[in-house]
């Protein structure tokens, strides 16, 4: 099964990701951990690619689809996978469904963590505290919500033409927002993930 969470910055894309990933046994395909990864390595390119994370911008769509392109070619990925924080821009979702549909397969649900931002900002700086990221400074995460409102969220209606949207209150305990998401996956999918 193909997946896709959507959510701003702080939402708990990365928690009810890992979760979902245990329950359906595919993947997570993480478009920010594979970035990091990149500027971890100390290339032009990953150097390059630093200067966009560290000031909240998003990496250029085409690489990002290069890099989604390599994963999803490995065979862990044949049976299905997550996308978490992928796509982020119209083109990236085009560019998505381009190439599944070369190999005849497609997105089969969306999922929309829905969070108000100022507890957005508040988690935000929480996770700042404890985790260390260089984008969870106050002015990156002020840019971050800025380009899920602008570049991200018109996703949200591209999706929900293809029938294929699913909000989730992002702002329940994680218990309840994992629960809403298992019966999203059942209804869509109800012989393909674990019991
Ligand atoms: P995340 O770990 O998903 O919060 O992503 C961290 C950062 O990586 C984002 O703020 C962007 O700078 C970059 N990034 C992650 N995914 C994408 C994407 N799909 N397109 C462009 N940039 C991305």
């Amino acid at each position: 099964m193909r997946v896709i969470f959507i959510g701003p910055p702080g939402a708990g894309k990365g928690t009810q990701c890992k979760r979902l990933v245990e329950w359906l046994g595919v993947p997570q395909l993480s478009t920010g951990m594979l970035l990091r990864e990149m500027v971890i390595q100390d290339t032009a390119d990953g150097k390059w690619i630093g200067e966009h994370l560290a000031v909240g911008k998003l990496a250029p769509d085409h690489l990002v689809m290069s890099i989604v392109a390599k994963r999803l070619a490995e065979p862990d990925c044949d049976s299905g996978c997550l996308f978490d924080g992928f796509p982020r821009t119209l083109v990236q979702a085009r560019l998505l469904d381009e190439h599944l549909a070369r190999k005849q397969q497609r997105i089969e649900l969306v999922l929309s963590l829905q969070v108000a931002e100022s507890v957005l900002v508040d988690r935000l700086l929480k996770r700042a505290a404890v985790e260390n990221r260089k984008d969870d400074n106050s002015h990156a995460i002020v840019e971050r919500l800025r380009v899920f409102r602008t570049q991200t969220s018109p996703l949200l209606d591209y999706y929900q033409e293809q029938g294929l949207l699913v909000s989730v209150d992002g702002e329940l305990s994680a218990e309840e927002v994992f629960s809403m998401i298992q019966r999203a996956v059942s209804m869509k999918s109800p012989m393909n993930h674990a019991s």
